[in-house]
């Protein structure tokens, strides 16, 4: 059965419905996109977010799975293609950050099983259906430019050693992006990673206290956090497609976090 020709192009935002992956997917939407996004919540809970996303002009999808649950990318992929027939773009955004703060030398390995299983093992496969996608999608119009953006953090390289799981699933998330973008630039599917310093989000709540000290002590080069809005800016402009000749770039959100200074 052939698919149905949908003309806008589509971009799923995995983590979609709050936070980073809800500001991404408003500047996409204004991009001109179509979206599906998920999260773990009924669609009840996420109403309100999906209603911004519509008013921004995007019909939208909402699939609600955990990323970690490999049995369930094919259910959200299936529902992408019967509502738009058509992928463009994936965001792999969505990921969670340790219950507790602990000690490497306590942090036991259920945290680190956890982390390891959202943040790394759940996109790593996503990619991988995603990518196969793309490429029969490319085989059948070789005007497809996919790309695939992966959201990892300051955490790639920064070391916190009360979360050393979560360090070590966003340094394999970097080594995932490599990986992919050689594997699909033959295809003319670009992968890139963008890494967001300290975004106001739900993530960060309880540590807002922490943080706003950090940042009024240097912490950062502009004196500032993030916002969703800023990680959403830096993943439309590489979803858009304007960049060719471009794959596997890391573009560093973090308000100059990780510049070395004196
Ligand atoms: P957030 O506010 O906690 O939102 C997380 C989003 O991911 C929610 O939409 C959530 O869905 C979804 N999600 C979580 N676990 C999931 C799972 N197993 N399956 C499917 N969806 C899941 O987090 P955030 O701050 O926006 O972070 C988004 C990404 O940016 C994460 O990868 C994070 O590591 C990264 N990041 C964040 C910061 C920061 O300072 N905030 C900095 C660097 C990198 P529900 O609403 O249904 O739970």
């Amino acid at each position: 059965m052939s698919e149905s020709k949908h003309l806008k192009r589509v971009a799923l935002v995995t983590g979609g419905s709050r936070g980073i992956g809800l500001g991404i997917a408003e500047h996409l939407a204004e991009a001109g996109m179509d979206l599906a996004i998920n999260g773990r919540r009924p669609e009840s809970d996420v109403q309100d977010s999906i209603d911004a996303l519509r008013r921004r002009g995007a019909d939208v999808l909402y699939h609600p799975m955990d990323v970690a649950e490999l049995d369930e990318h094919t259910g959200l992929l299936d529902a992408i293609r019967s509502r738009f027939g058509r992928l463009d773009v994936l965001v792999n955004n969505a990921g969670v950050a340790p219950h507790e703060r602990a000690d490497i030398l306590e942090a036991s390995p259920e945290s680190f099983d956890r982390l390891m299983r959202i943040n790394l093992r759940g996109p790593y496969f996503l990619t991988q259906a995603v990518a196969n996608w793309m490429r029969e999608q490319k085989q059948a119009d070789d005007a497809f430019r996919g790309v695939v953006v992966n959201v990892s953090s300051v955490s790639a390289t920064v070391v916190s050693v009360n979360r050393g799981d979560y360090c070590i699933s966003k340094a394999g998330v970097a080594m995932a992006t490599q990986l992919w973008a050689a594997r699909l630039a033959a295809d003319g599917i670009a992968v890139h990673e963008v890494r967001p310093g300290v975004i106001k989000t739900d993530m960060t709540a309880g540590v807002t206290a922490k943080y706003d000290k950090l940042i009024a002590e240097g912490l950062t080069a502009e004196p500032r956090w993030g916002t969703p809005g800023d990680v959403g800016r830096a993943v439309t402009a590489l979803a858009t497609g304007e960049l060719s000749y471009a794959t596997g770039n890391v573009v560093m959100v973090d308000g100059g976090l990780t510049i070395q200074r004196m």
